[in-house]
């Protein structure tokens, strides 16, 4: 299925640079490269992004986190700086049926929580509850285990409708602890 977001063009000008969160965090499994989540791909350099940038496969091109296409996300939210990773997911699993959105919003917390406490990120996540759209919280789940993901939207529906930081706040360490919490899956790819 179609999602007309995940076709808009990228930044002008941006392009990855010295990060390499997707990298290292995602599982990769292609003909042309396979990799476990939480293991750095070999072609990851400590200080300038992937050695292989202007060749790198296609599986690497067709895949751009959100501060690649939101111009909204100033510099502050390259995922190697701000420790989120937020990217449109694929599929729709732990969504509810009830929310039709094409787009669903993952929010992978990768190494620190400073931007998650920011008035901007609330902002950011109570305009995109408003607006309907599904959200998730997801926290690595270390080398060759998946992420864990919990749901936002209905446990933030009251305090994001009256615009209740603090409750905002709350339901989010809620959710962020409950992805902490949540048993762990391998993650297997072909040959591994
Ligand atoms: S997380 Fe975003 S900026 Fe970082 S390497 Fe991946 S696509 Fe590029
Ligand atoms: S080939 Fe480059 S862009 Fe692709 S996962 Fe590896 S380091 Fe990242």
């Amino acid at each position: 299925m179609s999602n007309p977001i995940m076709k808009e063009s990228l930044v002008p000008g941006r392009n990855c640079g010295a990060c390499t969160m997707c990298c290292i965090d995602l599982t990769i499994d292609t003909p042309e490269l396979k990799k476990l989540s939480g293991k750095e791909c070999e072609h990851c350099t400590d200080n300038e992004g992937c050695n292989i940038y202007s060749n790198r496969p296609t599986v690497c091109r067709d895949w751009n986190c959100l501060w690649m296409i939101k111009d909204a996300f100033g510099e502050e939210w390259r995922p190697d700086r701000s420790g989120l990773l937020l990217n449109f997911m694929v599929g729709r699993d732990g969504i509810p049926d009830s929310y039709n959105s094409q787009d669903v919003i993952d929010i992978r917390i990768i190494h620190t929580y400073g931007l998650v406490k920011s008035l901007k990120f609330l902002d950011f996540v109570c305009n995109f509850i408003d607006g309907g759209v599904p959200i998730l919280i997801s926290i690595s789940g270390g080398p060759g285990y998946a992420a864990s993901k919990v749901f936002l939207n209905d446990g933030m529906a009251d305090a994001v409708k009256s615009r209740d930081i603090e409750g905002v706040t709350k339901e989010l360490q809620k959710a962020i602890q409950a992805a902490i919490d949540h048993p762990k899956k391998r993650v297997e790819i072909g040959g591994e």
